[in-house]
Order: C-alpha cells, then sequence, then structure tokens
C-alpha cells in the first residue's frame, strides 16, 4: 500500500487532533494540521503533524469565513487529503471548503485507505444504510468527513508530539455573514459513540415514564441511553442527540442492548457493528432477533426489571 504525499487535518476541537492525526499518518507521508482557533493550536502540534497552520476565530466570526482561508491554503500547499471529523459545524465548514475547491464532500465515511495505485479510497454507507459505496480519488484534494466510528476504532500513535512548523493562514478578506446574536443552547451533550455500552429503546415503550424502566436498566450495565428515530423525532421522549442509524449516530460499542425496537435496517446500521447485540421484544418475529447474538421474546415490561434486579441495580 502506498501513501498521499501529504494529509491535511482540521479541526476547531483540541480533542479531536489526536484520532485525525493517527488517521492521517496512516495514509500521508507528511500530515500537517489545521488548527481553527486558539485553543486548538496545542492540540495540533501534539498530534504528529510536521506542521500546523492557525486559523484566527475574530470576535463574532463564522464557520463560513474560516472555511475561504482554509480552502484558500488548500488550494496553495495542494494536500491530497483534507480530512475532518463529523459534526454539525464541521459538516458545514467541509461543504464550504470543497465548494470553494469545486470539487464535493465525501461524506460520513467508515473507512479510509490509499490503494496501491496511490489513490485514496473512501467508504461511506449509501441506499439507507442497505449497502456501501467505495469512492476513488486518484488526484486533487479529496475533502472528507470522518464518522465517529471510524475515529474511535483508529489506533493512536504513540509518542506522536513533535517538532511542528506553526504558521497563521490570512484571514479572508470579508465576513461573509454577520453575526446578530448569540444564545446559549439548551439541547443535551451526549456522545453516544464513543460508549462502549448502549441500550436503545423504541417505540415497544409505551409512555415517557415507562424510560425509567430502561434507565435502570443502563445504570446497571453502566451503559449510554439511546433510542429509535420516532421516540426522538415522533413523540420527542428523547433529545435528538441520542438516536441512532443511518440518519442518527453511528456506534462501535462493545454492547448493544436493543429494548422494544423492531430492527428496522435504518436504525441497525447503526448498531450492528457493535461487538456483541442483545435483543428484548415481544414480537418472536421482529427483524431486530436475525440481528442479535442473544434475543429475549418476553415483554419489556416484565423482563427489564428482572434484568436490572440480576445485574443489581
Ligand atoms: C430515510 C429514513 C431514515 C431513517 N433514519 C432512521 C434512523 O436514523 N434511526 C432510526 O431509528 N430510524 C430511522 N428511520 C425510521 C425507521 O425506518 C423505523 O421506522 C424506526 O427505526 C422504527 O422504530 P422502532 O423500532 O422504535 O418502532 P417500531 O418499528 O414500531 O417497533 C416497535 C417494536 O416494539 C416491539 N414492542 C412493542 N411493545 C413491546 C413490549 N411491551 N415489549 C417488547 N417489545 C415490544 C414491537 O414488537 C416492535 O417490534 C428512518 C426512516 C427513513 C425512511
Amino acid at each position: 500500500m502506498s501513501a498521499l504525499s501529504k494529509v491535511w487535518v482540521v479541526s476547531e476541537a483540541p480533542e479531536r487532533f489526536a484520532k485525525l492525526g493517527a488517521v492521517g499518518r496512516r495514509l500521508g507521508e507528511r500530515v500537517e494540521a489545521v488548527a481553527v482557533g486558539e485553543g486548538a493550536a496545542q492540540a495540533a502540534a501534539s498530534c504528529g503533524a510536521e506542521a500546523v497552520h492557525t486559523v484566527a476565530v475574530l470576535e463574532g466570526g463564522l464557520v463560513e469565513d474560516w472555511a475561504a482561508a482554509i480552502a484558500g491554503a488548500v488550494g496553495e500547499h495542494a494536500p491530497r487529503a483534507v480530512l475532518f471529523a463529523a459534526g454539525k459545524r464541521t459538516r458545514l465548514m467541509a461543504a464550504r471548503v470543497a465548494a470553494e475547491l469545486g470539487t464535493r464532500v465525501l461524506n460520513d465515511v467508515g473507512r479510509i485507505w490509499v490503494d496501491d495505485d496511490g489513490a485514496l479510497l473512501a467508504e461511506h454507507m449509501v441506499y439507507g444504510g442497505k449497502a456501501f459505496a467505495v469512492e476513488r480519488v486518484r488526484e486533487g484534494s479529496a475533502v472528507a468527513l470522518l464518522t465517529e466510528g471510524l475515529l474511535v476504532s483508529e489506533p493512536a500513535v504513540e509518542g506522536a508530539a513533535r517538532e511542528a512548523a506553526v504558521s497563521e493562514l490570512p484571514a479572508s478578506a470579508a465576513a461573509s455573514a454577520r453575526l446578530v446574536e448569540r444564545r446559549p443552547r439548551t439541547v443535551e451533550s451526549v456522545n453516544l459513540a464513543a460508549a462502549r455500552r448502549v441500550v436503545s429503546v423504541g417505540r415497544g415503550v409505551a409512555a415517557q415514564e415507562d424510560l425509567a424502566l430502561v434507565d435502570e436498566l443502563a445504570a446497571a450495565l453502566e451503559a449510554e441511553v439511546g433510542c429509535t428515530r420516532p421516540v426522538a423525532e415522533g413523540s420527542g421522549w428523547m433529545a435528538r442527540e441520542r438516536y441512532i442509524g443511518v440518519s442518527g449516530a453511528l456506534l462501535k460499542p462493545d454492547l448493544f442492548v436493543a429494548v422494544g425496537l423492531s430492527g428496522q435496517i435504518q436504525h441497525m446500521v447503526g448498531a450492528n457493528s457493535a461487538k456483541t447485540i442483545v435483543a428484548v421484544n415481544k414480537d418472536k418475529n421482529a427483524p431486530v432477533f436475525k440481528q442479535c447474538d442473544y434475543g429475549i421474546v418476553a415483554d419489556l415490561y416484565e423482563v427489564l426489571p428482572k434484568l436490572s434486579a440480576a445485574l443489581g441495580a
């Protein structure tokens, strides 16, 4: 397998650089980090990058402003890949950078590698998770958004820190949007993708207060709680950040417990990379039983308290 000549990793979140740097190191002979904002520069320097480019964030600055600076520098330095960790703001930033470069984003990449001919290959889900597509980029700068699943499973590079040359990218000449007001968001902060154990609940739960049964089981397992899309977006019983699947979080936990959910593909693509899947459903024909390692055909209202008690909750 050959390597790309140069890979850029971009983030405004310091904690992202270790894994982004590890992916960059696996793909490229040379890794350069782009740190958006002051807080990210230190972490960027210790991720194994040979060079760090900083992007100053001005008071009231928006994602839109940094994208132009990054795209300008990509055009000049010509890295073969520009890697972002998938997230709401990075999705916007990657799209802007790609548009400025006249290319498009390789979205939600779950696997990324370089072939013997030196082309970049990126795998992502298509058709609502029913299939995978592999895209091959032979030349130019590929812009890719990497899934949390990919980053979590990427082994960190030991002793990666090195002396990196630091330079500042020129700020964009003009702001493309104006910040009018900042308001704190009242959303839950949950990082399901990083959880090693997850209990996911579906429409089999009849009332919001019954979610306490699920919380109890999750506590006994020291697991995070997730859900299917209808539980978050239909009934609104859980935050959007907690739903799992093709349009939600994509996970790779050690243990995934599916409670009162049917196992539709759109949900299970977010879970079927789990090492062990346990399902509880009262319908023995539910599709989830074809995808689990252990299945319990039972009413969740009877079995959850027993499981929690057996686990010592
Ligand atoms: C484009 C698109 C994208 C989508 N993206 C997502 C996504 O990212 N994530 C997602 O989750 N969904 C997604 N969906 C929706 C998805 O197709 C399913 O509709 C959804 O996952 C079903 O949720 P559910 O399993 O909770 O509900 P249901 O399919 O209604 O299943 C409920 C299950 O609970 C069982 N049950 C009922 N009562 C009990 C009980 N007392 N004890 C035990 N079991 C019980 C039933 O037997 C049934 O199997 C998407 C759909 C589309 C079209």
